[in-house]
């Protein structure tokens, strides 16, 4: 069996880029427009000798009404589908009230999750980092710049290591 990847996170932090870096598609849409992958979208996927499938999502953690609600349930089926769970944050925005709220969503999920600071092209890696150590994620913690395909090849080697 595959091993299933999920990207889960707030809306633009990158995961619909990330979707596209690991499929090599265009298939995810990425747009400035927060939330536009309503549903679930899944690709085929490979890294060396190892496949894998990848779920993007539309995010989690924006208010829990209508649309929101329909992405966050998005969202939880993902996890529940997924052996491994990408946390994908936003360097440039920071560390906001619902990523940690995310965060301690998966922490109630009994699947192995790491943290991904997504958008670190052009920052100082350690100063943009140092605001997530907050979460309390260090250990699992990666920094990338999806866009630019920075840090892709050691994240995956790393979170694909026991499959
Ligand atoms: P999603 O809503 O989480 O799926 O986010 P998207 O993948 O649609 O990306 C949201 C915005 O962030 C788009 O304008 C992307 O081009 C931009 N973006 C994604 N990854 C990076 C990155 O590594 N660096 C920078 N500077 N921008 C990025
Ligand atoms: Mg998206």
């Amino acid at each position: 069996m595959k091993p299933v990847i999920a990207l889960i996170g707030r809306p633009n932090v990158g995961k619909s880029t990330l979707f596209n870096q690991f499929t090599r598609s265009r298939n995810a849409l990425v747009a400035d427009m927060p939330g536009l992958t309503r549903d679930r979208q899944y690709g085929d996927a490979k890294h060396e000798n190892k496949s894998f499938i990848v779920i993007d999502t539309g995010g989690l953690g924006e208010s829990d009404e209508g649309i929101d609600a329909y992405m966050a349930e998005q969202s939880r089926s993902a996890i529940q589908e997924a052996d491994i769970v990408l946390f994908v944050v936003d360097a440039r925005a920071g560390l906001l009230g619902s990523d940690q709220m995310i965060a301690d969503e998966l922490r109630r999920q009994n699947k192995p999750f790491f943290l991904v600071v997504n958008k670190i092209d052009g920052l100082h890696e350690e100063a943009a980092a140092a605001e997530f150590h907050r979460l309390g994620l260090s250990e699992r913690m990666f920094c990338v710049a999806a866009s630019h395909s920075r840090g892709l090849r050691q994240l995956l080697s790393d979170v694909l290591e026991p499959f």
